[in-house]
């Protein structure tokens, strides 16, 4: 196949040469009516597990598109091992929270209630919805599943201490983020982002003295939840050495 797919759906069945495809109605109605596809147009396809795969447009109807798939794209490879934790935030800034952590990267996304956390309910399908189609724009090739709330304590009792925490921490006493993780950016981490009335001072003691927390600042000005968590997973990203683009 040799067009190439402007779009990218991704999708929960399994993907290979043949498959048939039927599509959701959401993503048919997509296609159809925001895209104005035909059939026969590309589409690129993914499911977090069997890579990119090139498919066209066999038959659209009014709420039903069906695809078959042609050719591999891209082959599945493996990505970064980055957790966002972070205390909810409201509305619009949590979707934005949501979509740039998919593109920074974050292989799970982990809401924690703190002492001064004030969002108390989240729309996990519209989050996680959210994840997708910036997985879909990124060209990532996994989505990051957002977790239900959970409390802070008992995350960190189930905390497996072999993933480093890195400890957003805004009170000026934690070293400079690029000197804290200068030998140690490899392996498996979480990033933790407070809550916009910030930490409990007894919540960052008790977290200080995790074996497994690192805390860092992220520069001398405080940044909102949603800035700090792009901050964090950008720097995080670079100090592990993250490469370019890779196209097929
Ligand atoms: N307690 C702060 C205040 O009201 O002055 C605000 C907290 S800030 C809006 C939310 C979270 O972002 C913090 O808990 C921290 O995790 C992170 N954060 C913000 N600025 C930071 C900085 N300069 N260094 C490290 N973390 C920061």
């Amino acid at each position: 196949m040799t067009d190439k797919a402007e779009t990218r759906l991704f999708v929960e069945q399994d993907l290979a040469a043949g498959q048939s495809l039927v599509l959701s109605e959401d993503h048919a109605h997509f296609l159809k009516n925001v895209l104005r596809l035909k059939e026969g147009d590309v589409v690129a396809f993914f499911n977090g597990r069997d890579g990119e795969w090139y498919g066209r447009v066999e038959a659209m109807g009014k709420r039903q598109a069906t695809a078959v798939i042609d050719t591999q794209s891209r082959q599945q490879e493996a990505e970064a091992d980055i957790w966002l934790v972070f205390a909810p935030i409201k509305r619009a800034r949590i979707d934005f929270l949501i979509e740039k952590a998919t593109e920074l990267g974050a292989s799970s996304l982990l809401p924690v209630m703190t002492r001064r956390t004030n969002v108390e309910r989240m729309n996990l399908d519209r989050l996680q919805a959210h994840a997708v189609e910036a997985a879909e724009q990124s060209e990532r090739l996994t989505v990051p599943l957002v977790h239900e709330p959970q409390s802070l304590d008992a995350l960190m009792a189930s905390w497996d201490s072999s993933r480093n925490l890195m400890l957003c921490d805004e009170t000026g006493t934690a070293p400079p983020i690029a000197e804290a993780l200068a030998d140690a950016a490899s392996g498996a981490w979480a990033t933790l982002i407070g809550p916009e009335g910030g930490f409990a001072e007894d919540e960052l003691d008790g977290l200080r003295k995790l074996p497994f927390v690192r805390p860092v600042s992220l520069g001398p000005r405080i940044l909102r939840a949603d800035t700090a968590a792009i901050v964090a997973l950008a720097v995080l990203q670079a100090l592990r050495g993250e490469g370019p683009r890779r196209r097929s």
